[in-house]
């Protein structure tokens, strides 16, 4: 089996403010070597301050445009994240998807956007609570997984990042079991296989949904669990620190 990296991508949502990225940035500054890559993704206006202070870890934005710029009010484009020196963009989140409306076609599209830029995404799947129960979970990630395949072939994730996110486990306090989340993994993962063996055993595959740092061992385990997109507990240091400590 290939060797993959794991990877903490703290995702901060609307929240956190500077003296939050500075805390962060000095306390993750001194983890030391970590086993784990660490990536932080505030919020736009933070981007820079994090990224100036960043040692120990890397800087990911939370969303970006499909376009290249223009009139489009509001939006932020890959080339403004790249010329920061952003390295991770996340892309397609449950809360983008289900709260402003985005699609598998409009995240397939800032997918490769991204991908073009030199950003690593962070494509983003998972299923509702009534998709679970309707026992439609892997047809509903598998076509999430394949928007992105159909429309940029496989190698679009030779550089990305899967984030399976149970819709009903994030911000609930509700975590998939262990278990539970490697069976999707590996699913995810002979997804992938199915159109590139290489590809698929190199691609991390994180999971998020009410990550902290009790689960996060069990969790990280796993053999198809490669680290975690984590929300409310990365907005505080020491229970972030613990995570990135915890593979
Ligand atoms: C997320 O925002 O991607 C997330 C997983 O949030 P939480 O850890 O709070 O469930």
């Amino acid at each position: 089996m290939t060797a993959r990296r794991p990877l903490a991508v703290a995702n901060w949502k609307m929240n956190g403010d500077l003296s939050l990225v500075e805390a962060m940035a000095s306390r993750l500054n001194k983890l030391g070597e970590t086993k784990a890559q660490i990536v932080i993704c505030p919020s736009f206006p933070f981007l820079a301050a994090c990224k100036s202070q960043a040692q120990g870890f890397k800087v990911g934005a939370q969303n970006m445009s499909e376009q290249d710029c223009g009139a489009f009010t509001g939006e932020v484009s890959a080339q403004m994240l790249t010329g920061l020196e952003i390295e991770y963009v996340i892309i397609g989140h449950s809360e983008r998807r289900a709260i402003y409306g985005e699609d598998d076609s409009l995240v397939a599209q800032k997918f490769a956007k991204a991908l073009s830029a030199g950003l690593t995404p962070i494509l983003c799947v998972g299923e509702t609570i009534e998709q679970r129960e309707a026992g439609d979970t892997e047809a509903v990630v598998s076509a999430q997984v394949k928007a992105v395949i159909d429309t940029h072939g496989v190698a679009a994730f030779d550089n990305a990042v899967i984030a399976y996110e149970p819709v009903w486990a994030i911000g609930t306090g509700k975590t998939a079991t262990a278990e539970m989340a490697q069976e999707v993994h590996q699913f995810i993962r002979a997804l992938v296989a199915q159109f590139d063996e290489v590809i698929a055993q190199k691609l991390p595959i994180l999971y998020g949904g009410s990550v902290n740092s009790s689960n996060s061992q069990a969790l990280f385990a796993q053999p198809d669990i490669d680290g975690g997109l984590v929300g409310g507990a990365s907005l505080k240091v020491e229970d972030f620190a613990a995570i990135c400590q915890s593979f």
